[in-house]
């Protein structure tokens, strides 16, 4: 099937989508065409990568190089039991193809690395930032920044969640690194040395998606910070712009 149509099929299983007007054929069209970039498929990146896969994206690819622990199933949600010891990313394509097997899921089984990162995020059109540690979200910045990719990053940490959505495209927004010194971070929060609430990583790599989507469909909100609190449900939102001292952008 020619990415520039949709089958009977797909017209079927997309049909509550292409009945709104901010979708329809064009926009499940380019969904269709898309080509999203997931780093880490962990509580983030399962719920954002299981939305991705049911919306429609064409093109999927997974980067990872973990393997599924009883830990993880406390908020990983493409995990099951029968896939304790397998690497992540085969878990998650077999789960996400799945539900969806007209698109195509591309799995990257290795930690995302100065070796794979640029070749990675320049075949990508969008890159989500679902990792957990610094050093890959500089790192992915830093490519995101320099190939001129859209990043939609997010984090959540005990009962805080975070979104962020820059737009690269455009020199002067702003950057990851700009809102985030290397110099200011001290060692990194993590779920593993900190907890986190289980739903609050769905609500954010849902958040993810839904950016992704809108981005795709030309309706982005780009250069947000979205602050969100699992217990108070206060969202708060913050434009922001470049730091003049940052090194990346
Ligand atoms: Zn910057």
């Amino acid at each position: 099937m020619s990415n520039e149509s949709l089958s009977d099929k797909e017209k079927i299983r997309y049909s509550r989508q292409l009945m709104l007007k901010e979708v329809g054929f064009d926009g499940q069209k380019k969904l269709k065409k898309a080509k999203v970039l997931i780093i880490g498929i962990g509580g983030l990146g399962c719920p954002a990568a299981l939305y991705l896969a049911a919306s429609g994206i064409g093109e999927l690819t997974l980067v990872d190089n973990d393997k599924v622990e009883l830990t993880n199933l406390q908020r990983q949600i493409l995990y099951k039991i029968n896939h304790l010891g397998q690497n992540k990313t085969l878990a998650a394509k077999k789960i996400l193809a799945s539900l969806n097997n007209e698109i195509t899921i591309n799995i990257v089984n290795e930690k995302l690395s100065e070796t794979n990162v640029e070749a990675l995020i320049n075949s990508a059109d969008i890159v989500l930032d679902c990792s957990d540690n610094f050093t890959t979200r500089y790192l992915v910045n830093h490519y995101c920044v320099s190939l001129k990719k859209v990043l939609i990053s997010a984090a959540a940490i005990a009962t805080q969640g975070q979104l962020m959505v820059f737009d690269n495209r455009q020199q002067g927004l702003g950057c990851y690194q700009c809102l985030f010194e290397p110099s200011q971070q001290q060692a990194a929060l993590n779920c593993e040395n900190s907890g986190v609430l289980s739903p609050l990583l769905g609500v954010m790599g849902t958040m993810q998606a839904t950016q992704t989507l809108n981005y795709i469909l030309g309706h982005m909100n780009s250069n947000q910070f979205i602050s969100f609190n699992a217990l108070t449900f206060e969202q708060k939102k913050i434009s922001f712009s470049a730091n003049p001292d940052c090194d990346i952008c």
